[in-house]
């Protein structure tokens, strides 16, 4: 008999961090790893960022703030997102939450329960089927295809609402496959979403920054007659080089403000007051090391889309945004995930199975570019080695 409730076993994990417990293990024991599987910049926070943390720890700013975040710091993330899509929003329908990923607990657990249906992308961030799993609803997978440039279809996820759909989730650019949807395909969403008023839709634009020349990013923020049921999960991990500080925001649709506030209070009260500070000044002060951070994850992207091609049974599409590339790996003859054992193994090349993503993620490996140009052409090398001389 188990002691924990029911809902314990329907958590899932993200596979990063169990790759990279066993690469620092393998660190540890003195082999040289060459980390590709991480999804995080490999940059350190902005110095006007980190001094205004600093700053803001002298200042005594100790206690708690406002639950849903401090007033400055949502009027920020208001105005910034008037500038970028033209909508304009009251600053309470924004939440401050430790880190994005929040959002999605938090908006699996106020629209999915027993008997309703969430709808995903496969492959996609793990997190989307854990959380909604453990909300008690029906977990409704779209695939994501890599002829489609990974971009998500419409009709592939209009043709998957019932009238027991409750969320719908779409990511651009996307985690694990570097693919950006179009604003056709977003635009003929919408249009298909006004035939189901009874459905919700989450919009994580969590890498609205890093989009590659030739690829333009759309928010859902853009169409305004969805505004009264869409959630924007957004934040400053991967833009500011801060997934440490545990900065995220919601946008709520007017009716979920209150419900999404009682969570926070129930949960952790509020976001570290000094963290904020520091999150205001990433918001308003200056933006170039955000192009330069970008500048460097495109000449990586690039990099690995050539070198990935040149590898004995890999093909890879050219990413489109986000820091990933998302190589098909049949071509090897091995699954995925003995494809990511062996590499780590023998190789010292740490990278992640596509199926850490999904179903859909059979035959695919995620690299990250969160390393530098020399550790990824060292990499490459090395699976290069390991695919020629292999049994
Ligand atoms: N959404 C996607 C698609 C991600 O890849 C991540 C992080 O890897 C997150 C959300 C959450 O980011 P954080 O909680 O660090 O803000």
């Amino acid at each position: 008999m188990s002691l924990l409730a029911h809902r314990a076993s329907q958590l899932g994990t993200e596979t990063a961090f169990t790759v990279l417990a066993r690469a620092a293990e393998l660190t540890a024991q003195g082999r040289d790893i060459i980390n590709l599987g991480i999804g995080q910049p490999d940059f350190p926070t902005p110095d006007h960022i980190v001094e205004a943390g600093i700053k803001a720890l002298r200042d005594g700013h100790h206690g708690y703030t406002p639950s849903g975040g401090v007033l400055k710091l949502k009027e920020a993330v208001a105005a910034s997102l008037f500038k970028q899509t033209g909508a304009d929003l009251a600053p309470s329908r924004i939440q401050i939450l430790p880190g994005g990923k929040v959002v999605i607990f938090f908006a699996a657990m106020l629209t999915g329960e027993p008997g309703g249906e969430i709808i995903y992308p496969d492959p996609g961030f793990p997190i989307y089927q854990s959380a909604v799993r453990f909300s008690g609803a029906t977990p409704c997978p779209y695939p994501l295809r890599e002829e489609n440039d990974f971009a998500f279809s419409a009709d592939d996820v209009l043709s998957r609402i019932t009238d027991k759909t409750r969320l719908v989730i779409v990511n651009s650019p996307a985690n694990p496959t570097g693919g950006v949807t179009p604003r056709a395909e977003f635009k003929k969403l919408v249009d298909g979403l006004m035939a189901h008023p009874h459905v919700t839709i989450m919009s994580d634009e969590i890498y609205d920054r890093l989009t590659f020349d030739g690829h333009d990013m759309t928010s859902l923020l853009e169409f305004p007659e969805i505004h009264d049921r869409l959630i924007i999960l957004n934040g400053w991990s991967k833009t500011y080089a801060m997934t440490g500080w545990r900065l995220g925001y919601a946008v709520w649709p007017e009716h979920m403000v209150d419900a999404a506030d009682r969570l926070a209070v129930n949960i952790h009260s509020c976001v570290n007051a000094a963290a904020q500070e520091a999150a205001f000044a990433a918001i308003t002060g200056p933006q170039d090391c955000v192009d330069e951070m970008k500048q460097a994850f495109q000449r990586r992207a690039a990099l690995l889309h050539q070198g990935l091609n040149a590898l004995p049974g890999f093909s890879s599409r050219q990413s489109a945004g986000a820091f990933y590339a998302f190589p098909n790996i049949t071509g090897t003859g091995m699954t995925s995930h003995d494809l990511q054992t062996a590499l780590l193994e023998d190789a010292g090349v740490a990278l992640i199975s596509g199926t850490s993503f999904g179903e859909e993620g059979e035959g695919y490996l995620r690299f990250s570019c969160a390393n530098s140009d020399e550790a990824i052409t060292d990499a490459l090398s090395r699976i290069q080695s390991w695919l020629e001389t292999r049994d």
